[in-house]
């Protein structure tokens, strides 16, 4: 495997982040909200996002991981308690949307646990690759059929703490 250049730089990253944020406070004002981290990936993500929003909110992460291959969709969650998520707009914080399996699943879990609402966002967005109806309200970029890591994503545990985002091919 290869590291590629440069497709998502940190300047750009950096820039959108603050736009997101944005928009985020335009749309829920002064509402009770929860920022639920979808780890590992998000984790450079979540952390700038939430540094960016100038109101306070609540934070969670919980881990998701696939089984018997990401195409199959079998996506497992480590949910939070209740008392953490009911009654809380939720907004699901994730690295990227590919097939959209774990949004899907997150976005289930969360209404099932007593959200006030929940929506999905992602720094990446793959949209030619999904298989699941979800709706990324909030994406940075979105990214070709291509792998990435870097800012928080990995290849075999790898890649994370690079601060751009790089095609791995
Ligand atoms: P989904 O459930 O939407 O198919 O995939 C979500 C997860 O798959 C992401 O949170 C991420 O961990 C992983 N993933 C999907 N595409 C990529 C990619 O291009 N690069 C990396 N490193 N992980 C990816």
């Amino acid at each position: 495997m290869t590291l590629g250049d440069i497709l998502i730089s940190e300047a750009e990253i950096a820039q959108v982040i603050p736009e997101i944020a944005a928009e985020i406070v335009e749309d829920y004002g002064d509402a009770r909200l929860v920022l639920v981290g979808v780890m590992d990936g998000a984790v450079c993500f979540l952390a700038d996002l939430m540094r960016a929003l100038p109101r306070s909110v609540e934070m969670i992460t919980v881990r998701a991981q696939s089984y018997e291959g990401r195409e199959a969709g079998n996506v497992v969650i480590d949910l939070p308690p209740r008392e953490r998520i009911e009654g809380r707009h939720v907004l699901i914080v994730e690295d990227i949307v590919d097939t959209g399996a774990t949004a899907e699943m997150m976005v289930e879990e969360m209404a099932k646990l007593g959200a006030e609402s929940v929506e999905i966002c992602a720094l990446l967005d793959k949209p030619s690759r999904r298989t699941r109806e979800v709706d990324v309200v909030y994406a940075g970029f979105d990214v070709p059929d291509m792998f990435v890591v870097g800012y928080g994503l990995d290849y075999d545990g790898l890649y994370r703490n690079l601060r751009d985002v790089r095609e791995l091919a």
